[in-house]
């Protein structure tokens, strides 16, 4: 018989790993250092390593290498120097077993890696010097690298940002995910609307990545389940599947800065299990087995774009399960390779759920614990819930996760039953808690019985977490008071607040060298290993000399932003007007409309009064929007068709630009932070969650024109009211305006230049006369407006107002952009990552025992 059983394979591979592991355990001498250091971080080396890795890896020779061949070389170069670090990571937290953090996430918008990684190395100047002597620019390598782009905003790139702290705090950690063979979509503008595009980053191949198929694991899916009694005569459960997929570790090396340690992003890829295809083959079925092989790998083919909105799409569902399991089994496969018992599962791991995507890992540890380990209910369900922790990321109901009951049935059958187990059990507990009150017990339930039934994943999620927590102080009040009161109700001491945070090393460090250049020689440059340092800059907010070279950095740094947009628009902008900023994902609740309003206010006014001052401004938009979101998609079109108007009007051009920068990714946030002076935050109060972006701006010296809303908040109180451009509405006068009925046309008679700024809009001018092509955003406006912009809109045209008279006052501005950078310590993800280990985790850091590292 020609079959092979791919679990055997596995077992086998598993005995090989352990014998491996075996000789680490022995001291460092025991370790076969290569006989030719391939490692050295000296120049000739390096170059050395970089001509090897043309001829070898890529089969080229300088003069015919294309630019692609260069990259990867050095990609390949610098990864090397990454292994032996990565090596001792494994085998210090493999000696001693070490409590590990799971970073469960759907999403990792990683941002390239090579600056990056020789960032953390050290080696910059030197592979810089290295390249120089080949003749080569190490910027344009840079340049030449495509982003993984898995995926869609500020969940994802947090995901990216925590992962880097936990390296850099020598936390030991791996962050699971899936190995998406298209991330984000590639965003164009064609005639001012967004068109997607596909993103096949792998096309070139990933240097960063190694597959280890040796540590494959299989993932059943569908099918339905079977009651029986064992040999030993106990009660179990059988799942038979529908199919089986293989899921396939991609490991990528994620060093800390300046540390020996660096950890593991696992990502899982979806592949056709043999024994599956051997089934059909034996059949003759040859193009069967081909075409089933390709639904099998469809599994990790796209990333979903759509967030903050469901989906209900069955494949959406299976990869969410297959990356979650695939993780699970692994850290089960770490356990017993660690020798430890898998009820102290719970005392190794310490998972964390980014947003409800994994949260199928509560019934699946579950299944994995009580069906395939046998360890009784009680016992699983304590370790379970000892192990999980739930980050709650939105306030908006129509984004919360829930799964039709019969889609899910379908998919994951046994995990139904599990599910139906724990909320009996749940609900039971519940019901002494709040007795009589079935109301409430309808409401906490997993199950949403309310029309269509469906599976409630946040509520999952809390039942099975120790620990549920916001992203940023009024978002974690705003749960425990409105979406998941009834949860802290129950148990008010699951429920904690942590500020997001994003890391100084790629967002200031990397992004912004002349920045770091200057802070650096005033204060030493322990700030980018301990972002709260950079408060001792703060002295220098009022010396003219620091504040000059301050605003020519600034200035610089928008002069490389303007060849950017140059390059990936055609408009040519002036670098000495004010930057003003919104960028993030396309969404109503963000408010990109009220901007372009604004922008349409202020042209009407500079068209009218012809010799009116203001300040020039070039106003700089980028994000995407969700291809099903038809709402978000015409928000783009109204600021390009608004663009396209005023850039080309002789009138106001030298005064106001409109840009729309697109395909809004890690790699264009790099220059846009850095570049910007305006930072626009101005969600509606109550919607936002934290935002990531806010910090990014105010670290690189931006202001802030904000609302109250998400870490906006807390960035006001940190830099000082002074320093923060308010207005709107809070999060207290949305809710009682809602509830004394918001008629919308009330606060459009109270400003008459809204109304002939709508109106305007309305007649065509901005497209071509087309008086309907805007109706749909116009008319919601004027009868639902549901995110309040009318209410807001005059409080924001007065608080821009403030803005130009800051802007006027050069060294005034200096100052505020000073202080906003100084007092940014609590912004980075390093203060995060300490909250989550000493309040969720329990976690600590390990530092790493060198041995194959110098
Ligand atoms: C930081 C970041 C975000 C999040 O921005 P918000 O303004 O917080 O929504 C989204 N996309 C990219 C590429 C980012 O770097």
């Amino acid at each position: 018989m020609n079959r092979i059983d791919p679990k055997e394979a596995i077992l086998n591979d598993h005995a090989n790993a352990t014998i491996a592991v075996r000789k680490n355990e022995s001291p460092a001498g025991a370790y076969p250092r290569p006989e030719h250091d391939r490692s050295s971080l000296s120049r000739e080396s390096l170059k050395r390593a970089f001509l090897d890795h043309l001829l070898y890896t890529q089969g080229k020779s300088l003069d015919i290498a294309s630019k692609n061949d260069l990259y990867q070389s050095l990609a390949h170069t610098v990864r090397d120097r990454l292994v032996p670090s990565w090596f001792d990571t494994a085998a210090t937290y493999q000696k001693r077993n070490a409590r590990t953090v799971a970073y469960l996430s759907a999403e990792f918008l990683m941002g390239p890696y090579l600056g990056n990684n020789l960032l953390s190395l050290g080696v910059s100047h030197e592979i810089r010097l290295a390249m120089s002597e080949l003749g080569l620019d190490l910027d344009e390598l840079l340049r030449q690298e495509e982003e993984p782009g898995l995926g869609n905003g500020g969940l994802g790139r947090l995901a990216a940002c925590f992962i880097e702290s936990l390296a850099t705090l020598e936390v030991p950690a791996i962050g699971y995910g899936i190995r998406y063979e298209y991330g984000i979509f590639y965003q164009t503008i064609m005639d001012g609307w967004q068109v997607e595009n596909t993103d096949a980053w792998l096309r070139y191949g990933n240097p960063w990545e190694i597959q280890h198929a040796e540590w494959a694991v299989q993932v059943k899916l569908g099918g339905h389940t079977e009651q029986y009694t064992d040999d030993s005569g106990r009660f179990r459960v059988r799942w038979v599947p529908e199919k089986t997929v293989a899921g396939v570790p991609f490991d990528t090396p994620i060093p800390g800065y300046r540390v020996g340690t660096t950890n593991t992003l696992r990502l899982w890829r979806a592949e056709a299990t043999e024994s599956f295809d051997f089934h059909v083959f034996n059949r003759g079925d040859y193009l069967g087995a081909v075409s089933k092989k390709v639904t099998s790998e469809n599994l990790s083919k796209v990333l979903y774009p759509n967030d903050e909105s469901r989906q209900g799409k069955e494949l959406r569902l299976e990869q969410q399960y297959f990356f979650v399991s695939c993780s699970l089994q692994d850290m089960l496969r770490l356990q017993q390779q660690r020798g430890q018992a898998i009820t102290s599962f719970h005392k190794s791991f310490a998972i964390q759920l980014n947003d409800t995507h994994p949260a199928i890992g509560v019934a699946e540890l579950m299944r994995l614990l009580v069906d395939e380990h046998l360890v009784p209910w009680e016992r699983a369900w304590d370790i379970t819930r000892q192990t999980f922790a739930y980050t709650n990321h939105t306030l908006l109901p129509e984004a919360l996760e829930r799964w039709p009951l019969e889609l899910f049935r379908r998919v994951l059958p046994r995990h139904l039953e599990i599910i139906y187990e724990i909320n009996a059990r749940f609900l039971n507990e519940a019901r002494i808690h709040f007795f009589g009150d079935e109301t409430r017990i309808a409401r906490l339930s997993l199950i949403d019985e309310s029309g269509e039934r469906y599976v409630r994943m946040a509520h999952l999620a809390c039942v099975g977490s120790h620990a549920i927590n916001g992203v940023a102080n009024l978002h974690s009040e705003l749960l425990k008071r409105d979406l998941l009161k009834d949860f802290y109700a129950m148990w008010p001491e699951k429920f904690q607040s942590m500020t997001n945070g994003v890391t100084p090393r790629r967002w200031v460090a990397l992004s912004n060298p002349r920045l770091t250049k200057l802070v650096t020689r005033c204060i030493g440059d322990e700030w980018i290993k301990d972002w709260s340092l950079i408060s001792n800059i703060e002295p220098y907010a009022d010396d003219p000399s620091f504040g000059g070279e301050w605003r020519a950095i600034k200035r610089a740094n928008k002069v490389d932003l303007a060849a950017v947009i140059l390059r990936k628009t055609g408009i040519r902008v002036d670098p000495d007007s004010m930057f003003d900023v919104q960028v993030k994902r396309i969404h109503e609740y963000k408010r990109q409309h009220l901007s372009a309003l604004h922008i349409a206010a202020l042209y009407h006014r500079l068209k009218s009064q012809r010799n009116l001052d203001i300040v020039p401004r070039t106003f700089i938009f980028g994000g995407k929007a969700a291809p099903g979101y038809a709402r978000a998609k015409l928000m783009i079109k109204l600021i390009t068709a608004i663009g396209d108007v005023i850039n080309n009007d002789p009138d106001v051009r030298d005064r106001l630009k409109v840009v729309f920068l697109p395909n809004y990714s890690v790699t264009l946030g790099q220059w846009v932070y850095p570049a910007a002076e305006l930072s626009e935050q101005i969600s509606l109060a109550g919607k936002e969650a934290s935002g990531t972006g806010n910090m990014k701006f105010a670290m690189n010296g931006a202001l802030t024109i904000g609302t109250m809303d998400g870490a906006n908040i807390e960035i006001r109180e940190e830099v000082g009211e002074d320093q923060f451009f308010l207005f709107g509405l809070t999060a207290e006068e949305v809710y009682a305006l809602r509830r004394e009925g918001y008629r919308p046309q009330e606060h459009l008679a109270r400003d008459p230049e809204l109304a002939s700024v709508l109106d305007l809009i309305r007649s065509g001018f901005f497209s071509r006369g087309d008086s309907e092509l805007f109706a749909p955003l116009l008319d919601d406006l004027l009868h639902h407006d549901p995110y309040m912009l009318l209410a807001d809109y005059s409080s924001y045209a007065a608080c821009q107002t403030r803005v130009d008279d800051a802007y006027r006052d050069t060294q005034g501005w200096t100052r505020m952009s000073v202080l906003n950078t100084a007092r940014t310590g609590k912004f980075s993800s390093d203060r995060a990552i300490r909250e989550y280990c000493e309040r969720i985790w329990k976690a600590h850091a390990v530092p790493v025992e060198k041995m194959y590292a110098r």
